[in-house]
């Protein structure tokens, strides 16, 4: 079967990523360092443990499978850390990206499906993101993204590496069969962590900034379900596999939703009040960050069937059941 060779595929996206991938007939080859990955997490296909900064160990995963292309998540992710220790951003993301392009190009392997951020476009004044809109972002987590989107065309332009990138808005929820989900520690996601406040294994969520120049104060944020985010990875790859040019794309549902709006819909749907208080801003939190994009679903015929807070809420508190979530 054809081989993707996926990175970050023990971490939450990657392994949902890999299921998508086992489904669609692929064979997704795990590469992951385990810092931050969950061995129990590989299930769909190969595991090679190993760095993005390794370069000889990368050349060996290459050489042994082959793949027809790479899907690239591992990365660090967490906008507030990127704010403090931004060097381990730029260090991660950028140094083992670049390792890893180097490597896929090296090993003739030209499609390339990488994970970039609506935090690239960091804060602006229109009201919905479209893959035009102008990249400035106020986060380090969101510059190193930027840096390795520009890297892509650089390899493009000098060794024809065909891309798609992807920029999520927030991704959520959890596979609806309850193999894999969120799981990342320390935990500093939205859902997650009021989850765990509802589940009382922390004392209470704290809403960072409620003096947001937004309708209730609290910031805004596009959520896309972790299910239909990887299917769209799918129709990317699908798209360079026919030989079609490179191209960004947003994945996002163009509505957007605030902390409270999240805290009651939350509330609703797994009937507990969200124990929660409220804190100072977060540094690096832009206010809005909603997707105004549809040329995920016009040119990928990308259709979300999942994207819903109901929905995305009711997957993650299901696998937050399951205990997974304890280790
Ligand atoms: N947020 C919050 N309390 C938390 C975690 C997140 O108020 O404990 C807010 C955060 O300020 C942002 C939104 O929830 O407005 C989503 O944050 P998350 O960390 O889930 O994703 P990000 O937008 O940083 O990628």
């Amino acid at each position: 079967m054809t081989k993707v060779l996926v990175t970050g595929g023990a971490g939450y996206i990657g392994s949902h990523a890999c299921k998508a991938l086992k489904a669609a007939g692929f064979t997704p080859v795990t590469f992951d360092n385990f810092v931050t990955g969950w061995r129990d997490a590989v299930k769909f296909g190969p595991c090679e443990e190993g760095d993005l900064t390794d370069r000889a160990r990368l050349d060996a995963v290459f050489a042994t499978h082959a793949p027809v292309a790479v899907m690239h998540f591992a990365a660090l992710s967490q906008v507030g850390e990127s704010m403090q220790v931004p060097g381990k951003y730029w260090h991660n993301n950028v140094t083992g990206s670049l390792t890893l392009i180097e490597a896929a190009v090296a090993a003739g392997c030209m499609n390339f499906v990488f994970s970039s951020t609506c935090a690239t476009y960091g804060e602006q004044d229109n009201v919905v993101l479209d893959e035009d809109s102008v990249q400035m972002p106020i986060n380090s987590y969101g510059s190193s993204k930027r840096a390795i989107e520009e890297i892509l065309r650089d390899f493009e332009a000098s060794d024809g590496l065909r891309h798609v990138i992807f920029r999520y808005f927030n991704v959520a929820g959890a596979d609806p069969e309850g193999e894999i989900g969120e799981h990342h520690r320390p935990e500093t996601h939205l859902i997650p962590v009021m989850l765990d406040a509802i589940d009382g294994k922390r004392p209470a969520l704290t809403v960072f900034g409620t003096d947001y120049d937004t309708p209730d104060g609290t910031c805004i944020r596009d959520y896309v379900h972790v299910c239909d985010l990887v299917d769209a990875h799918v129709l990317g790859l699908r798209r360079l596999l026919d030989g079609k040019g490179s191209r960004v794309f947003n994945l996002g549902t163009g509505t957007g939703f605030s902390v409270r709006e999240v805290i009651e819909q939350s509330n609703a749907v797994t009937n507990r009040a969200v124990p929660y208080e409220e804190g100072p801003r977060r540094p690096g939190d832009c206010t809005r960050l909603v997707s105004g994009s549809t040329r995920a679903e016009a040119e990928l015929g990308w259709t979300p069937t999942r994207s819903t807070l109901p929905v995305m809420i009711a997957d993650a508190w299901r696998w937050h059941q399951t205990g997974h979530y304890d280790k």
